[in-house]
């Protein structure tokens, strides 16, 4: 099945790292038709993954998605080539291993600032748009380690953040239904990106493993596809929802 994007204008947010889960929905959004806007922190490295994606139906835009100006910036840069915005990702996330009482103020602002308060902002950014067009999708990239707590990159503030996220779509979900805009969430387990890759032994592996029914890490591709189903067609009748990604590692 192709062509599930046909010129639909999606901005990926994090889609920079050249391994991550947002890189590789960037590529197989643009394989459905897809007019692909990679949205990271420096304008050099999205303009780059997004050439690197295609030179043709891709832009590359500078957004900090902890900073609200920045956001509104980005989506109207969209805006104002493209003249719609159809699908947001909200997918920009840093992680920190800590345990809770090693959790500083700063530590605590970092990382929900980037996943919730980010998933807030730029969700503002571009409803207006979706509003006025009468439809469009968001989905955004919460983490399994909202449902199970921690994980090995993770921490609490990160597992608290993700949770946020859910509880966030949903109530998205709920007030923007009636725009025939829907707000979904994927719930990733362990996937081998920038963030886990080479951080693994094969020790924490064989361990991982043992509590993941399907036997191998996620890669950036099988979180790509649950993307791909949130924000077209496919699921036109889901929202609120919230989609595991996980190997079946969450059942634990
Ligand atoms: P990644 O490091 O490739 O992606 C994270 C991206 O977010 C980077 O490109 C980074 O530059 C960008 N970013 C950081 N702060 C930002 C900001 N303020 N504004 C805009 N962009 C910013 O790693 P990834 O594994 O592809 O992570 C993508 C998302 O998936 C993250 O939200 C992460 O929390 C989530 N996730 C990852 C896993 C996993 O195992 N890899 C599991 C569950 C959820």
């Amino acid at each position: 099945m192709k062509g599930l994007l046909e010129n639909k204008v999606c901005i990926i947010t994090g889609g920079a790292g050249p391994r991550g889960i947002g890189k590789a929905a960037a590529r197989l959004f643009h394989e459905h038709g897809a007019i692909v806007v990679i949205a990271d922190l420096d304008l050099d490295k999205s303009r780059e993954a997004a050439a690197d994606v295609s030179s043709e139906r891709t832009m590359g835009v500078v957004c900090d998605v902890t900073d609200k100006a920045s956001c509104e910036a980005a989506a109207k840069a969209v805006a104002d080539q493209y003249g719609h915005i159809d699908v947001l990702i909200n997918n920009a996330g840093i992680t920190q291993p800590l345990k809770t009482m090693e959790i500083t103020p700063e530590n605590y602002e970092q990382v929900t600032d980037v996943s919730l308060r980010g998933m807030l902002y730029m969700s503002q950014a571009v409803l207006p748009y979706m509003v006025e067009q009468k439809g469009g999708a968001i989905v955004n990239t919460s983490s399994v380690s909202a449902q199970r707590g921690g994980g090995i990159f993770g921490g609490p503030h990160y597992s608290a953040a993700k949770a946020g996220m859910l509880g966030l779509s949903k109530a998205m979900a709920r007030e923007f239904g009636a725009h025939n805009i829907r707000v979904n969430s994927v719930t990733p387990g362990l996937i081998q990106t920038d963030i886990t890759g080479g951080k693994l032994t094969d020790e924490m592996k064989t361990q991982i493993l043992t509590g993941i029914p399907l036997n191998r890490l996620g890669d950036a591709d099988d979180v790509a596809r649950g993307f791909l189903f949130l924000a077209s067609e496919l699921s036109s009748y889901t929202t609120g929802a919230a989609l595991d990604i996980n190997g079946g590692m969450h059942m634990y």
